[in-house]
């Protein structure tokens, strides 16, 4: 299957390679994540100057040869984020989500949903760099369940059904659970449901903010939902 791919990417993760090289790992709407090598990017005169870096979304020209790894014929800027490189919180939370998409989704599992969900995160950051913390990544993590098709059950008792008395949270259960099926859950408070419902519901450019406290819980659960259903362990989202 020798020939080109034109596609948008974003820049996930750029690597060193030899010389000059470097390896990217890039996100897609159409093939998801892929691995491609810039040949020379590191020289001087690269015609890809430094647009190859992470956050950058770029349309691109990639070469399929015979192996996996695909090569970066050419390379245009969609978007350089360049505001978000230059505030520490912006930058964090541009990189955290980055991750997130590489640990969440492996090569070859495409969510066009994903692809759009990243490239409004990054141009929300760079839009206003203020907006970076901690209700942003863990709404931008919850976009991500749903897209993967883990979304935690907000509605009712994700054991039985029951729509009352719902107490605790539990990861292996899927979503929220009633007080009869709460063995193995942790508390959840109207406030962290709540997050995480708006969270869900809403643009990522209108989720508000919530109390500290319920932000934690808000980002246990998405935690344990990551670990039960996608196997993935993620770094907490941090301060913010
Ligand atoms: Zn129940």
């Amino acid at each position: 299957m020798a020939g080109s791919l034109k596609t948008e990417g974003i820049v996930l993760r750029s690597m060193r390679y030899g010389e000059a090289d470097r390896i990217l790992h890039l996100y897609t709407p159409h093939r998801g994540r892929v691995s491609a090598i810039a040949k020379g990017v590191r020289r001087a005169k690269s015609r890809f100057g430094g647009r190859l870096e992470p956050f950058f979304r770029l349309n691109l020209v990639l070469y399929e040869g015979r192996s996996d790894l695909l090569t970066v014929t050419s390379a245009e800027t969609l978007a350089g984020h360049p505001r978000l490189r230059e505030d520490a919180a912006a930058l964090d939370g541009a990189a955290r989500a980055c991750e997130a998409v590489a640990r969440v989704f492996d090569d070859g599992d495409p969510h066009r949903g994903v692809y759009h969900l990243l490239a409004n995160e990054l141009a929300l950051l760079n839009g206003d760099v203020a907006r970076a913390g901690r209700s942003n990544a863990l709404a931008f993590r919850l976009k991500l369940l749903l897209a993967a098709g883990f979304a935690p059950q907000l509605a009712a008792c994700a054991s039985c059904g029951e729509a009352e008395h719902l107490m605790g949270f539990s990861g292996a259960a899927g979503g929220v659970v009633c007080a009869a099926c709460e063995a193995g859950s942790f508390a959840l408070d109207q406030e962290a449901h709540d997050f995480l419902v708006t969270a869900l519901g809403l643009p990522l450019a209108d989720v508000p903010d919530a109390s500290p406290r319920a932000l934690a819980q808000a980002e246990r659960a998405i935690l344990e939902t990551l670990e039960h259903h996608g196997h993935v362990r993620l770094r907490p989202v941090g301060r913010g």
